[in-house]
């Protein structure tokens, strides 16, 4: 646990005893704080009293006596309007501060310098922050990797020259750190997500970029309009490093396009174009020449749980981010390669063996609770796809997925929205059969491509929906799912 010493013997107001609130309330103890910590609901109260948390109902306390308010990331702060604890402390003058920004005070106050990692983007966090954090851990470093993922930021170990923090962080999370310093700041893509708690796309992005521009050296995707916009600013603000060789503190990645520099995919090659060095001259006028580095490349096709253009994206990320570090090529290209992967994300269960002596794969994609995240499964996999679909569907359904319905073979639908989607797939003539539950579906696809005969055909659970009608949530729905692959008779599982 990170002792937080900046508000010692000052009383701090603690508000969401989620994880991350209690995590805040035992770090602030620790460090000499006076703590006054609440929560909405009875269960978050009755958990952190257990865990030794002060509770204090703030409705009642006197707020001109706190020096600040710590709220969990899950609080309105503005949209659709701000919570009651926000009001009372902008009433007493009170600072609304979260738990990241306690971490960074620390940092400061301890070790100013202990390398710092902060990644944000609408998608990919975790699969960028974990697989950054398995790189930097092959190469033997000493890791703590947390924040919107895992473990909350404050129950980590304390921030040390030496040791590596690799934090995933929310918008949310973002807006609640004023003291942002990241040693690299990852900005990976900006899509519309979150409205209703930031109001407009615009705050919604200006709020992400403060990652990167608060960032000593910064990685930006090139691939949506609203990052090109970010990096043309962090330029403009530090001048553009392709034209001033001064060019370690920006890297652009891109997916979507080849590049001059940075970090980009050149078929399933990942290509590192190093920054350029520049040579000053004054005579016969002032100019400069540029050498630029020497490209490096990782071959991303053979690695499993990288599938996909999309993983391509974190994967640049994440080999940009060690270069800014300072490691070099070849040990990074080296941990690539074994990457473990996140559970329920195009993850890989094991394979069943056919008849005809093919091998068929059974991925678990159940984080894909939207139609934009089954869209980058479908494109992760050749044709002949045997597609497990359906929960409690979004707006649109799955109608969006319609031009990349040539890659299936063939639909299972589970779930509520069993009717709607099993109007879209007529309307467009997928063969498909309603299973109701999870279990039926996989024992039907697996029946199915028994008889299959491509390469390597997959059985793909990606339901573009969430999950709540017949699971507690989408780690549950994916779990019950590796259960059903397990019972297949002849089932071969992958090791762990
Ligand atoms: P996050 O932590 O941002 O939710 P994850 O790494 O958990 O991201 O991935 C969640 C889902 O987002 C994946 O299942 C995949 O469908 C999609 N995804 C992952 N990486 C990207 C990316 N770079 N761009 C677009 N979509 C992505």
């Amino acid at each position: 646990m990170i002792r937080v010493t900046t508000f010692a013997g000052r009383r701090v107001a603690v508000f969401g005893l989620g994880a991350s609130g209690n995590a805040a309330a035992l770090a602030l103890l620790a460090g000499g704080a006076d703590v006054a910590a609440w929560d909405d609901g009875e269960a978050g109260r009755a958990s952190a009293e257990r865990a030794g948390v002060p509770l204090v109902d703030l409705r009642e306390a006197d707020w001109s006596g706190f020096a600040a308010l710590v709220l969990a990331p899950g609080v309105p702060l503005t949209h659709p309007q701000p919570h009651w604890t926000v009001k009372a402390a902008l009433m007493a003058g009170v600072e609304i501060i979260g738990d990241v920004e306690l971490f960074f005070r620390e940092r400061a106050a301890i070790a100013p310098g202990s390398p710092v990692v902060a990644i944000t983007g609408t998608n990919g966090k975790s699969t960028t922050t974990a697989l950054i954090a398995h790189l930097l851990r092959g190469g033997g470093k000493d890791v703590q990797m947390g924040g919107n993922i895992g473990v909350p930021i404050l129950a980590l170990e304390p921030p040390a020259d030496d040791r590596y923090h690799v934090i995933e962080m929310s918008s949310f999370q973002i807006d609640l750190t004023p003291s942002l310093a990241p040693t690299v700041g990852i900005l990976l893509n900006i899509t519309p997500d979150h409205l209703d708690r930031h109001g407009t796309m615009k705050a919604y992005a200006a709020i992400k970029e403060r990652l990167v521009s608060s960032a000593r050296h910064a990685v930006i995707g090139e691939d949506d309009p609203w990052c090109l916009a970010a990096i043309d600013r962090r330029n403009k603000a530090l001048g553009d490093p392709s034209a001033s060789g001064s060019g370690d503190h920006t890297t652009p990645i891109a997916v979507t396009k080849p590049m001059n520099w940075g970090c980009f995919l050149d078929g399933r090659d990942l290509v590192y174009q190093g920054v350029r060095h520049a040579y000053h001259y004054t005579t016969p006028q002032p100019g400069f020449f540029l050498v630029e580095a020497p490209r490096d490349t990782v071959r991303l096709n053979g690695i499993r749980t990288l599938r996909g253009a999309h993983n391509a994206q974190n994967a640049c990320a994440a080999y940009a981010a060690l270069r800014a570090l300072g490691i070099p090529h070849r040990p990074i290209a080296h941990h690539m390669a074994t990457y473990p992967g996140l559970p329920h994300r195009l993850e890989e269960v094991g394979h069943l063996p056919t008849p005809s002596g093919h091998r068929v794969l059974f991925i678990n994609d159940s984080k894909a609770t939207n139609a934009d995240s089954t869209e980058k499964a479908l494109l992760s996999f050749p044709n002949g796809i045997h597609w497990i679909v359906g929960g409690l569907a979004k707006d649109g359904g799955i109608s969006s997925l319609v031009p990349h319905f040539s890659r299936l073979a063939r639909a299972y639908l589970i779930g509520a929205s069993s009717d709607a989607f099993a109007e879209t797939l007529t309307t467009a003539g997928v063969p498909f059969e309603r299973c109701d539950t999870l279990d039926i579906a996989t024992r039907r696809a697996a029946t199915v491509v028994s008889g299959a005969t491509g390469a390597e055909p997959v059985v793909l659970l990606s339901p573009s929906c969430a999950s709540y009608d017949q699971f507690q949530n989408f780690e549950k729905r994916g779990d019950a799912f590796r259960i059903a692959c397990r019972e297949l008779p002849g089932f071969v599982a992958k090791a762990p």
